[in-house]
């Protein structure tokens, strides 16, 4: 089955006026999607359908054969912990330490304050370290978040989304925040370290450069549908 399996995805914000008129979408182990298109074509709702933080009007989405679609309560939320998220904002907790973060991203959706009341196992912490090294901080542990600069807490914000072993990992624009070519440094990372978990990415990125350079597979969208799917080498010939 493959991690990510999209059929028939429409989305009205406003009934009548679908966003996405019915996505078809297949995403297997082959690295980084990256979805494609200009502003206001339904890159971020189709994002926020997969982990339902906006609700499908119609369509379904299987992960690894798992339909999402109709899930709620308990259910709905372990389902999300499969899904890895990286934001454009990073979304840290901004008073808290690096080591808080990951180990809070750890928990899911649990509210903070009753993650306070849990003890962190052993291995957590540990793979918390492996990973602050594993993204080139390994000496930001206690550092709180709102010290780090935008690459620096990007770098957090993914190993946050690996804490939880994702079988999938959605990326929101991640670098649309940061300058060039921290954007790259962050991307080559984000490219390596999912390709070496063999986690399968989706990655709205607006920047064309950037998503023909790190991506294996491109899809563009125009207006809520797919008009291209295929390689980066591809795109460059259908110009
Ligand atoms: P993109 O990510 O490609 O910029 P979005 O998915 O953010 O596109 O937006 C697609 C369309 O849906 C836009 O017209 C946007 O205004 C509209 N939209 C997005 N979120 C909402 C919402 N919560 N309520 C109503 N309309 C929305
Ligand atoms: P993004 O880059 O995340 O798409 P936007 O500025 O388009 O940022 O949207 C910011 C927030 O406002 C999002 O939560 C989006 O869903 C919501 N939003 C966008 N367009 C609309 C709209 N037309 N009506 C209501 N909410 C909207």
């Amino acid at each position: 089955r493959p991690p990510l399996e999209i059929r028939g995805l429409v989305k009205e914000y406003v009934p009548g006026t679908p966003v996405l008129r019915g996505i078809d979408l297949e995403v297997g182990a082959e690295g980084i999607t990256a979805v494609i298109g200009p502003s206001g074509t339904g890159k971020s709702t189709l994002l926020r359908c997969i982990n339902r933080l906006v609700e499908p009007t119609r369509g379904e989405i299987r992960l690894r054969g798992e339909e999402l679609t109709r899930l709620s309560g308990r259910a709905l939320r372990l389902a999300r912990r499969r899904i890895g998220m990286v934001f454009q904002e990073y979304n840290l907790v901004e008073r808290l330490s690096v080591m808080e973060n990951l180990l809070c991203g750890r928990l899911g959706y649990v509210p903070l304050w009753r993650a306070w009341l849990r003890r962190y196992p052993a291995e957590d912490i540990e793979r918390a370290f492996a990973l602050l090294d594993a993204v080139g901080l390994p000496d930001y542990a206690t550092q709180r978040a709102d010290a780090l600069s935008g690459g620096q807490r990007q770098r957090v914000g993914i190993a946050r989304a690996l804490m939880q072993r994702p079988e999938l990992l959605l990326a929101d624009e991640p670098t649309s925040s940061l300058d060039p070519k921290t954007a790259v440094e962050v991307l080559e990372l984000l490219a390596r370290l999912t390709e070496e978990a063999g986690v399968p990415v989706v990655l709205n990125i607006h920047n064309v450069e950037l998503a023909r350079r790190f991506a294996r597979r491109i899809v563009g969208l125009s207006q809520g549908a797919i008009v291209f799917d295929g390689p980066p080498e591809a795109l460059e010939t259908a110009h």
